[in-house]
């Protein structure tokens, strides 16, 4: 069973005597840094000069540049995009940090792939919200936490884990509880399910479509029985609020069986090793390295892949159907 800390076990005493600062103001920044500032941590932020700098200072904080708050702050949480922490890193943080320093992370990426190696007498540490930032704030408003993950890799000044609890207690992610974890396993379940679940999901859904057109099927009919009609958000929302499996019961029994019967088929052996394999690559490092280098190529092949996303028939008989994508948005989600 997980460790799982509550506020009781956080302290916020522990900032008191140090000086917190977020690099970024984007999607975990801006609802991070109010929510520290609602818990009575006071929080700079360090931006370049932009809009999200302007935005900062709206919402009325104190903005510096990257290099001064990285020298001017003892925790420092790092809340710019992954793919650009270790420029940001190396050029206007690394040259500042000083014994005692914590540097804070949201994401396993970087430290666990070794492209940001922060120097020994520097606290390591990760508070890593399972929630996208518009929801870290709008829940810390109505008083509700969300889960999250702590923990640590360097602790150079004994309080690692400390910092990181107050850190996540100032964020209200303690409320509901946050999980002892670590940037090995935090990278590894982000890495895992955007390539193996989300991409198998996506693909299935896309054998799904192409079968049935293949077999005379009406592409607008099957988009809409694959994803407009907002059934599998219907589907989606049963699996937490009656259970992984207990949300079955809500299917007829014929639907009950043939999902129940048939889902190992949909994993043969020679799919698990596939599986097996996409994991090694993200335990081994190997896709860190691929994606590295795509980026320093400046994506070929992302944007080859995107080509075919929009070429995809799927996509075209999406825009077909803009209206009803429309009405079923409405109906569903609101908008
Ligand atoms: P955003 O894309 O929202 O970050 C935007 C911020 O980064 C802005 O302040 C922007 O400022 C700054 N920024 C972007 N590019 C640069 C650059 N080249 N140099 C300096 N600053 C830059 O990031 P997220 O909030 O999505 O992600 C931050 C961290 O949180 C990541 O580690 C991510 O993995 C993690 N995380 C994100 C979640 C999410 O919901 N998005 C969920 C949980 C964790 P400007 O444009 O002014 O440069």
């Amino acid at each position: 069973m997980a460790r799982i800390y509550h506020d009781s076990e956080a302290d916020l005493g522990v900032l008191k005597s140090r000086r917190v600062g977020s690099i970024g103001f984007g999607n975990q920044g801006r609802a991070q840094s109010h929510n520290l500032r609602d818990s009575g941590v006071p929080i700079r932020i360090g931006n370049i000069d932009d809009e999200y700098r302007e935005r900062a200072i709206e919402d009325g904080f104190d903005v510096v540049s990257i290099p001064e708050i990285a020298e001017q702050s003892d925790v420092l949480l790092m809340l710019i995009p992954d793919e650009v922490q270790p420029e940001v890193y190396e050029r206007d943080v690394a040259p500042h940090l000083k014994p005692g320093d914590a540097l804070c992370f949201a994401s396993g990426y970087n430290i666990f792939y070794r492209c940001i190696t922060p120097p020994e007498e520097v606290d390591t540490i990760l508070v890593a919200p399972r929630m996208i930032g518009r929801a870290v704030r709008s829940l810390y408003e109505q008083q509700e936490g969300y889960p999250c993950l702590v923990g640590f890799e360097n602790d150079a000044s004994g309080d690692a884990l400390r910092i990181a609890l107050a850190i996540a207690r100032g964020i209200g992610a303690t409320r509901l509880g946050a999980f002892h974890s670590s940037f090995r396993e935090e990278a590894l379940i982000d890495l895992f399910a955007e390539q193996m679940l989300w991409a198998g999901i996506n693909r299935l859904a896309l054998t799904y479509f192409e079968k049935l057109v293949e077999h005379g099927c009406d592409p607008e009919i099957v988009a809409t029985e694959l994803h407009l009609s907002g059934e599998f958000l219907e589907i989606a929302r049963a699996m937490i609020t009656e259970g992984f499996f207990n949300q079955l019961r809500l299917h007829s029994h014929t639907s009950q069986y043939g999902q129940l019967s048939r889902g190992d088929r949909m994993v043969p052996p020679a799919l698990q090793e596939e599986i097996a394999q996409i994991m090694g690559e993200i335990e081994s490092g190997a896709f860190a390295k691929e994606w590295a280098q795509e980026q320093a190529d400046e994506l070929p092949t992302l944007r080859k892949l995107w080509e075919q996303a929009v070429d995809h028939p799927l996509s075209h008989a999406e825009a077909r159907l803009e209206a009803l994508r429309q009405v079923v948005a409405k109906a569903h989600l609101g908008d």
